[in-house]
């Protein structure tokens, strides 16, 4: 630790030189707002002189139990004195004096949540000094009362209110409709007050002394860190406790010096859309707080050109120089006093994807950063943004507008929902399912009881919790937008009703909750979909192509679906799985047949009505893949699935018998009759082929093994498939894959009759096809033999679900259901391993599938297929393990191509350091 905690904002090279040259270990001594004021000394930008208590000081003071550390106070008063000669002005000077600010500013940016005082150095005595200096009496004063309650709420936590009251209670008196109309002795008279106030809640007396405002203001803001509003907002954001609050002390400018005076706030780009053009607001006359409070009408900043067009043009200027210098978009604060512009403040400035997208992309072409830089500046959540229905900006800015925000929270799990509110689960549930009503479901706090209404609302929104609450896990889980702990959300069970202020919102309302930005708005917003085929993106997504080494493939079982992957970029389908088309209603009675016969010829009649089904949605996938690969996955699940469940059966029949006896012999008696027998039929095979674990039972390849002609059946119809399209002139290239193998044998024996069978088909057709044989790997068998496996599959494709199912030994549906929640709230476990790949176990696995399979095979394919395949951090995984491609749902593809390219950039960068 050093003996410095003091650095004048023109010292930024010292402090680089003290914390070792790193620009992030420099706002952590000078927090971020302290950084960057020095830093644009350095770039000689126009900032009021000034300096930072750093970080460093305010951890020192409240480890010693609220003291000022040796030697602190004394470099604050030398570098006041810095500030002194570099303004010309002297400190509680009665001719002219100096008048400082006092900031908080940590290293990550925390609004709002810690504390500021203005205009310390104002007393009775410099007051008229500063009048004789400015010649306005009713600013200064204006400025005095700012001091006295500021520094009563902040320093001494006066409450807000009676200084408001005495505010609204003057301008009555006056008749005043703002406070602008408000004269020097109505200001003078409420400064008067404000001290009585100030005594009445303290017992002291507004501190005359500037140096003892400047120690208590200092004081306050160090205190400020361990606030309570501070600290939950740490523990919302994920911001550690212990970095402490940098405070800045400078010099004041006032931007209400009249009418060649300014104050305003910017963005050097388009926050919204990414245009490249300034967006601010700006006031004439005013001071910084009148700007973001919002009682004065504000005017678009391209009219200051007109207002002050000397001043605006150096703020362009210097905007530029910002970018280029930080070379990224630039949130600025600025005040212009007697036609000079300072700058106050300059950060990153926050944006929505559409803009983070577009201003990556335009400043490549700029020349200000590298395409790599780009692709790495866009999340993979941003790129999800496009694909999901979001609130239009202008829809939001007119709600807000016109008052139906109604409160704000953590935005812990993105997209747009609307609904009617509905404030318990099981009500939730019925209005979703049995009124088919789109409902926000609304609680205090969700817990596993209620996930049948959260799985059932559009929306979730609880006035408690933060990022890791039950509610915001499972909203992210299952891909609700949520807003969490909305604190100003008081719910009313008992009235079925909840309040934010005075309006009262009661349950069947509809609300709308915007979970990208944290949002709660009254009634019904319009949802948009953001266009995935934005030129920005498209350009973004191609450079990230250029730096991925992992494929992207796409799940896709129709032609339809293969067709959007395609269009999303998809490099092959990584997993076509051929049940799914069972299900149709024309099919389901053949399969039903297949299932239920013991006749062989009437098996054979119903496996070859199913042929041509087959081979029409194979064709499709092959013509819409037309030279890229298709991984057809031969039957997977238990045949029971495809059977009614016996429980219905026994409720049927029941019915059934109770009507029976009432038509008995009837002509509907006879039909009855014959319903159940042939229900009872259907019973008794289903309940023959009842098992007590189906996940571990008759199914995947143990399937194809028991009723070869099924797998033979899809073979045929895949190779028929890919012979006709061949003819047509496609670039066909089938893969087939067989589920679910645990040892080499059940393939080689499988492999075995369907290989006859497609060399069978290829001559019936007379054309040959390229093609391959593979297995998923879903079972810790399978890939710690996977040297065996890979003697018979030219290719291997990780089964993540059941893989992460059988290493855990855990049930998905059961524990997603149940559970796992309270594993991951309890910290037992730390993420979802459904959601994102266990590296430590099933990741182990997939290593030495990979490792002992290309040990064999250099060439072997290696795919995953797996819902993990579109989650990022397991695409990181992949690409670690050398995998050759992802596979997920079509819409998740760009999300992956980005989440590819970050995993090799970022490869590459660790490689570099
Ligand atoms: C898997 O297990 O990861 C897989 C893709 O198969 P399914 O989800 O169909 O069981
Ligand atoms: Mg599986």
């Amino acid at each position: 630790m050093s003996s410095k905690w003091v650095y004048f904002f023109n010292e930024v090279d010292q402090a680089e030189k003290f914390v070792g040259g790193d620009w992030d270990a420099v706002r952590g001594l000078l927090g971020g707002k302290g950084a960057n004021l020095a830093e644009m000394t350095r770039l000689r930008v126009p900032v009021p002189p000034g300096f930072t208590l750093t970080t460093e000081a305010c951890n020192a003071y409240l480890a010693a139990g609220e003291t000022f550390p040796e030697g602190m106070w004394e470099q604050e008063l030398e570098a006041l004195k810095a500030v002194e000669s570099a303004t010309g002005k002297k400190f509680g000077d009665t001719k002219n004096p100096l008048l400082v600010s006092c900031r908080s500013g940590g290293k990550f940016s925390m609004p709002g949540m810690m504390d500021t005082v203005l205009n310390i150095g104002l007393n009775d005595d410099t007051l008229e000094g500063m009048i004789k200096l400015t010649g306005d009496e009713r600013f200064v004063y204006d400025l005095y009362r700012r001091l006295v309650q500021m520094f009563g709420s902040v320093v001494m936590g006066i409450p807000g209110e009676p200084f408001e009251e005495m505010i609204t209670e003057t301008r009555q008196k006056a008749k005043a409709k703002t406070d602008a109309e408000l004269t020097a002795d109505d200001w003078k008279k409420v400064t008067e007050k404000f001290k009585k106030i100030f005594k009445k809640h303290t017992n002291k007396d507004f501190p005359t002394d500037p140096y003892e405002q400047l120690k208590m203001s200092t004081e306050a803001v160090f205190k400020s860190w361990d606030g309570k509003r501070a600290i939950d907002y740490r523990n919302a954001a994920g911001i550690a406790h212990n970095l402490g609050t940098a405070v800045n002390i400078q010099t004041m400018i006032f931007g209400n010096m009249g009418n060649d005076s300014a104050t305003g706030v910017a963005m050097t780009r388009n926050a919204s859309t990414g245009e490249k053009h300034i967006e601010g607001d700006y006031l004439m006359n005013a001071q910084g707080e009148d700007v973001v409070a919002g009682i004065r009408l504000t005017k678009d900043i391209q009219e200051l050109k007109k207002d002050l067009p000397k001043a605006y043009a150096e703020f362009e200027q210097i905007c530029k120089k910002l970018e280029k210098h930080y070379r990224d978009m630039q949130d600025v604060e600025f005040t212009i006093e007697k036609s000079k512009l300072w700058m106050l403040q300059t950060r990153d400035g926050k944006r929505t994807a559409q803009s983070a997208v577009r201003i990556a992309v335009n400043m490549v072409e700029e020349g200000l950063i590298t395409k790599e830089e780009a692709v790495l500046r866009v999340s993979p959540e941003q790129v999800d943004f496009f694909l999901h229905p979001q609130f239009d900006t202008e829809t939001k800015k007119s709600a807000k507008n016109s008052g139906t925000m109604l409160a704000t929270g953590l935005n812990v799990s993105p997209g747009a929902a609307v609904g009617m509110v509905a404030f318990d689960a099981d009500l939730a549930e019925s209005w979703a399912k049995d009124e088919n009503k789109q409902v926000i479901m609304v609680r205090p706090e969700t817990k596993p009881d209620d996930v049948h209404g959260m799985l059932a609302a559009e929306g979730i929104l609880t006035s408690r919790g933060g990022r890791t609450s039950h509610a915001a896990l499972v909203a992210r889980q299952f891909g609700k937008p949520a807003v969490v702990g909305v604190s100003a959300l008081e719910i009313d069970f008992g009235n079925r009703q909840m309040k934010v202020g005075e309006v009262v919102v009661k349950e069947g309302d509809w609300i709308s909750i915007d979970g990208t930005d944290g949002e709660v708005y009254l009634g019904q917003l319009e949802t948009m979909v953001p266009d995935i085929k934005d030129l920005w993106l498209l350009k973004l997504l191609s450079w990230a192509d250029e730096f991925r080494r992992l494929g992207v493939w796409a799940n896709a079982d129709y032609p339809k679906d293969a067709e959007r992957a395609r269009e999303y970029g998809a490099e092959g389908i990584g997993l076509c799985r051929t049940e799914h088309m069972f299900f149709e209603s024309e099919r389901l009675p053949h399969i039903q047949k297949m299932i239920l016969t013991d006749v062989q010829a009437e098996r054979h009649d119903a496996l070859e009505a199913l042929l041509p089904y087959q081979r029409e949605d194979f064709a499709g996938l092959f013509r819409a893949m037309d030279g890229l690969p298709v991984i057809i996955r031969l039957i997977d699940p238990p045949l029971h699935e495809f059977l009614p469940a016996p429980f219905d059966l026994m409720h049927e029949l029941t019915d059934l018998k109770l009507r029976l006896q009432q038509a008995s012999n009837t002509a509907e008696g006879d039909d009855l009759s014959k319903q159940i027998e042939s229900k009872e039929n259907l019973l008794k095979q289903a309940e023959s082929l009842h098992e007590t674990n189906p996940m571990l039972g008759l199914r995947g390849v143990r399937l194809g093994i028991t009723i070869p002609e099924l797998t033979t059946m899809q073979v045929r119809a895949i190779f028929e498939a890919a012979c006709i399209v061949a003819k047509e002139g496609v670039d066909v290239k089938p893969e087939v894959m067989i589920p679910l193998t645990s040892h080499v044998n059940e393939l080689k024996v499988q492999r075995g009759v369907l290989e006859a069978e497609a060399k069978k088909v290829m001559q019936e057709q007379g054309i040959e096809v390229d093609y391959k044989f593979g297995t998923m790997i879903e079972i810790p068998r399978a890939a710690l033999t996977a040297d065996q496996i890979t003697e018979y599959a030219e290719f291997i494709s990780f089964g993540t679900n059941d893989l992460t199912q059988t290493t855990y030994g855990i049930s998905r549906d059961d524990a997603e259901s149940g559970f796992l929640i309270d594993y991951i709230q309890k910290g037992i476990l730390p993420n979802n391993p459904f959601a994102t790949i266990d590296r430590d176990g099933v990741g182990q696995l997939m290593q030495i599938a990979v490792t002992k399979g290309r040990a064999k095979n250099p060439d072997l394919e290696c795919g995953i297929c797996g819902e993990h395949g579109g989650d990022p951090e397991s695409i990181l995984l992949c690409h670690e393990l050398g995998l050759t491609y992802v596979s997920c749902s079509p819409f998740r593809v760009p999300i992956a191509r980005l989440a590819a390219a970050h995993a090799a950039l970022q490869g590459r960068m660790t490689k570099d350091q």
